[in-house]
């Protein structure tokens, strides 16, 4: 089964970009693949894969482990299951500080509180005493990305950090993670399912579906001017306070096709409006609309 092909994307210093698409559609699995965290079964090729111009194809296990954590580093949806139930939150961060810098238990415990305190968290003095299961969703994930970010990484890959939040706490975390951006000029990938978390804090979004970017571009190019069927009917998925009542929103029929059986044409034709006999039969290629802004699809060709 071939989960993700074809992918190519990159993500500038203090830029973060939005990785979009429907459960299966390989966004995690692309970013656990620049992760080197994919289980051992799992075969990954690419040409060159780079972090700040150094080429990390061919790196031991090793020399990956140690990227992890210090160079790149990953949060994840539920951060009840990325932290030790019965362990201290300040000692799981001095854990993680210690393990990347040369500082001494007393810094470290030092830097824990500071970066409590930048992600938000009131009183971290006393915080750093408990454990997660006193946290709120929201502040737990506060304290993974304060994790994450504690050892200042080049790259931070947030999978869906704020899906089992609601929507208040989502726009904290969303607003935590711009601010964060622009002290630390840290890259970040935000994969998720919805445009409008896309919209707020994404200076560019990549499109996925069966394992290939259907449309990469500018936030404004996939918003003002998305070229892809795909890209279209995810935007009009989007709720909207100018429903009318009765309204209903729109939603895009069928399923994805297989991985392990993938349709030899485009892989959306079965949900797709505008499909041909051809599109069948055919994988429609990139066409470029600017340096930024490229999608597959028949459709455009003309343009
Ligand atoms: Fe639709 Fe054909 Fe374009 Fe695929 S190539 S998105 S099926 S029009």
């Amino acid at each position: 089964m071939q989960a993700v092909r074809g992918v190519e994307f990159s993500v500038e210093k203090g830029e973060i970009m939005g990785i979009v698409g429907e459960s299966g559609s390989g966004k995690s699995v692309t970013m656990k693949a620049v992760m080197g965290i994919l289980p051992e079964n799992a075969k990954v090729e690419y040409d060159s894969l780079k972090l700040n111009g150094k080429e990390l194809a061919g790196l031991s296990a090793e020399e990956y482990r140690k990227l992890r954590g210090k160079e790149m580093t990953m949060i994840f949806q539920d951060p009840m299951t990325a932290l030790n139930p019965l362990k201290k939150i300040g000692s799981q961060l001095e854990e993680v500080i210690l393990r990347h810098s040369n500082l001494s238990r007393q810094e470290a415990k030092e830097k824990a509180i500071e970066m409590l305190r930048k992600v938000g968290i009131p009183v971290p003095e006393q915080r750093i005493k408990q454990y997660p299961h006193e946290f709120s969703g929201g502040m737990r994930q506060r304290v993974l990305i304060a994790m994450a970010l504690a050892c200042e990484p080049q790259l931070l890959i947030a999978d869906e950090p704020t899906t089992a939040l609601d929507v208040t706490i989502q726009a904290q975390i969303l607003d935590l993670l711009k601010e964060l951006e622009q002290e630390y000029h840290t890259s970040i990938v935000l994969i998720t399912h919805d445009m409008g978390v896309v919209a707020t804090v994404c200076s560019k979004i990549a499109i996925m579906y069966d394992g290939l970017i259907m449309e990469n571009g500018m936030t404004d190019e996939i918003f003002y001017n998305p070229k892809h069927p795909y890209t279209k009917a995810l935007l009009r998925a989007i709720p909207s306070l100018d429903l009318k009542e009765g309204e209903r929103l729109q939603s895009i029929d069928g399923v994805p096709p297989s991985l392990i059986d993938p349709p030899v044409g485009c892989p959306f034709a079965e949900r797709c409006e505008y499909a041909t006999e051809r599109c069948y039969k055919e994988m429609p290629k990139y066409k470029n609309y600017s340096e930024t802004h490229r999608a597959m699809c028949f459709l455009n060709e003309q343009e």
